[in-house]
């Protein structure tokens, strides 16, 4: 785990990259905004913290570190005891963690519970949507410290999601009051989405989705498919972080639409 800090004093904001190793668009945000520093009024710390993950290129080596939450300092597995530090450095936070797919080249957010302040720092940041997780949260980041936005950059080891990690840090950092610049103004209404069920993948050669993420998929539809194994909609959904090869054993999420931010 490597933290960097811009500022003096104890920050109250940090930004995450790099919990899963595979994911490199958090690490490359973060040092696009050192190399390229932003004067501060309150002072951030910057965390990249699964290098080890991130040096085999994986996305961890023992365990997945954002379902290892709270951890424990005395087991055999690297990400439960990384977890246990991780979150003793971001407690006292407001948290920006970056994250990449297989699903979506645009940004959106992921948030615990849409609070006031949830919602002030989403509509501040240039994503296409909301993704509200509450019951769904066991072991992950937003089950320890209260105050965490993640956001999904893009595709996963591509130079957009990169880029677009640096543009997000930027804008969070404004929006958390860090920099002075103000903060983003959005032009269009933001969706809000409650996260599902899993979309369960039956081991096979191919898989195949057919649907889009965050379109509404109508009743009997024809949503993804395991070998001649197809999935139909038994009711109306959106799909969301759905690819055919991005999870062993699933392959997306269902998602009601909730709401609109203004
Ligand atoms: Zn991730």
């Amino acid at each position: 785990m490597r933290i960097e800090q811009l500022g003096d004093r104890v920050p109250e904001v940090a930004v995450v990259g790099s919990i899963h190793g595979d994911e490199p668009c958090g690490r490359d945000g973060i040092e696009a905004v050192l190399a390229d520093p932003p004067e501060v009024n309150t002072p951030v710390k910057f965390i990249i913290a699964n290098e080890a993950a991130l040096e085999a290129n994986q996305r961890y080596l023992d365990t997945d570190l954002n379902r290892s939450f709270p951890g424990d300092a005395d087991s055999e597995s690297h990400e439960t005891r990384l977890a246990v530090e991780l979150a003793a450095e971001l407690q006292d936070c407001t948290v920006l963690s970056l994250h990449s797919t297989q699903s979506y080249e645009g940004l959106f957010a992921l948030v615990d519970d849409l609070t006031s302040e949830m919602e002030e720092l989403c509509s501040a940041l240039s994503v296409d949507a909301v993704v509200q997780t509450k019951g769904a949260n066991e072991g992950r980041l937003f089950a320890t410290v209260d105050s965490v936005v993640e956001v999904e950059c893009g595709y996963q080891g591509s130079a957009e999601a990169a880029e677009n990690a640096e543009k997000v840090i930027r804008e969070f950092l404004a929006a958390t009051g860090v920099t002075a610049g103000p903060p983003l103004q959005r032009d269009d209404p933001l969706p809000v989405f409650q996260l599902g069920e899993p979309i369960p993948k039956a081991a096979a050669d191919q898989y195949e989705v057919f649907v889009r993420n965050f379109e509404q998929v109508p009743e009997g539809d024809p949503v993804a498919a395991a070998d001649d194994e197809t999935v139909v909609a038994e009711e109306p959904f959106h799909p969301i972080l759905l690819s055919a090869n991005g999870y062993e054993d699933v392959f997306g999420f269902t998602a009601d639409r909730i709401g609109l931010l203004d």
